[in-house]
């Protein structure tokens, strides 16, 4: 073995004794609630195919068509000769479904992250971000070279205090032509808790300061709201928001990721967002699943959709009070090595859903993550219910401080 190969091999065991080594798990399947994973078939409760979109017939029948008339690939990215018929009319969706001047789209939500964020801010400038957000937000704002403070999970005091101190930082004097800025970074329904911002907050607190606000919607695109844009517009603050973020790889069931605002600031990215300028342009046949994906959102289907997922989450348990349900349902285990052992238990009952580990969350928070779709039936809930019912005793959780 060379010195690389044996240096890596000693990072890989450190990873093992800490359990926090990943391994790739090989589906033979199309994602729908039943996998085929490592060659047996289990119930998913794993994805974030919230509506049921993935392996949906029109969205398919899209791609198929915009292979055919567009082709495989784009030949380059957007601004040099891939910005195809597809990608636009994805765009012009995205504005309208947002409710929004204009929309773009990127290859990832990650890329859409890291380009927008160092585009909107850099040396000289603050970006405040909560410290539970996604990697690709804290990936973002370190590469920016902005100065990057981070307040407790929806702490709206600790981030005033943040703010104040910001707005100092940042007073220049009449004359300057620019000055520095202040971007405020969340999400709308957390990743890996499933609980929500309070972005009614969030917008008198950056408005009181002069800060942007960017709000990362990932999980909530599709399934909040009277037009199902996301939980700023459920908690009417969409209008309050300068930057808009979202993939469209969960509930929207493709792949890619958006930024959705005014005109100015899509024009900006266009000319700024590096990760949207040097990279080939997603595949048609991306563009066209999500552009399917978001008008049968749309469509009186999506309503329909939207309603099985909030009914499995209330055959799950008690009907929610809170009208900002999610459909993500984290149960803290606590180490690291027990959350692995919990998820194999609960595979041979049938069952998968992941074990997630540092550095997805923090070390000690290890947990199973349960997501649910639309697309399960009342049968498979009653199925989790009783492996969980079997596998959680027997892992016991470690006391959380
Ligand atoms: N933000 C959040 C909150 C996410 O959960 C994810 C995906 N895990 C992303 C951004 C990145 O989106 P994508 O998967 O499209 O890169």
């Amino acid at each position: 073995m060379t010195s690389f190969d044996s240096d890596l091999s000693r990072r890989l065991d450190a990873l093992r004794e800490q359990g926090l080594y990943r391994e790739l798990r090989r589906v033979d399947s199309a994602q729908s609630p039943r996998i085929v994973l490592d060659g047996k078939s289990l119930l998913n409760f794993s994805s974030n195919d919230y509506l049921g979109l993935a392996n949906e017939p029109s969205l398919k029948t899209s791609a198929c068509e915009a292979i055919e008339r567009y082709g495989a690939g784009t030949g380059g990215s957007r601004l040099i000769c891939g910005s195809l018929a597809p990608h636009h009319q994805l765009d012009e969706l995205l504005a309208q479904f947002k409710g929004t001047e204009a929309a773009l789209s990127f290859s990832t939500g990650y890329t859409a992250a890291l380009g927008t964020i160092c585009a909107l801010v850099g040396k000289g400038d603050i970006i405040v971000i909560d410290k539970l957000v996604h990697a690709s937000i804290v990936d973002a704002a370190r590469l920016s070279g902005a100065i990057l403070r981070v307040f407790d999970h929806n702490e709206l005091d600790d981030l005033e205090t943040i703010l104040k101190w910001a707005a100092e930082k940042t007073k220049t004097p009449a004359s300057a032509t620019q000055s520095p800025r202040t971007l405020v970074a969340t999400e709308s329904v957390f990743s890996m808790d499933g609980d929500h911002a309070p972005l009614r907050e969030l917008v008198e607190l950056k408005e009181k300061y002069g800060a942007w606000l960017m709000v990362d919607e990932a999980h909530a695109t599709g399934l909040y709201g009277p037009n199902r844009r996301g939980l700023a517009e459920a908690m009417g603050v969409s209008n309050h928001i300068e930057v808009q973020m979202g993939t469209l790889g969960k509930a929207i069931g493709a792949s890619g990721g958006y930024i959705s605002g005014s005109r100015p600031l899509i024009d900006y990215l266009i000319n700024r967002s590096r990760s949207f300028i040097f990279s080939t342009a997603p595949v048609p046949a991306a563009a066209a699943a999500a552009t399917a994906g978001i008008r049968f959102v749309q469509s009186s289907a999506g309503a329909e959709r939207l309603a099985a997922l909030q009914k499995r989450l209330a055959e799950f348990h008690a009907p929610q009070q809170s009208p900002f349900y999610s459909a993500i349902i984290p149960v803290i285990i606590g180490d690291e090595t027990k959350a692995v052992e919990a998820a194999a238990h609960l595979r041979n009952q049938g069952i998968f859903i992941p074990a997630i580990r540092y550095p997805t969350v923090a070390r000690g928070t290890a947990r199973l993550r349960l997501t649910f779709s639309a697309a399960h039936a009342p049968l498979d809930i009653q199925q989790l219910r009783s492996a969980l019912r079997l596998v959680l005793p027997i892992v016991p959780k470690t006391e959380m401080a």
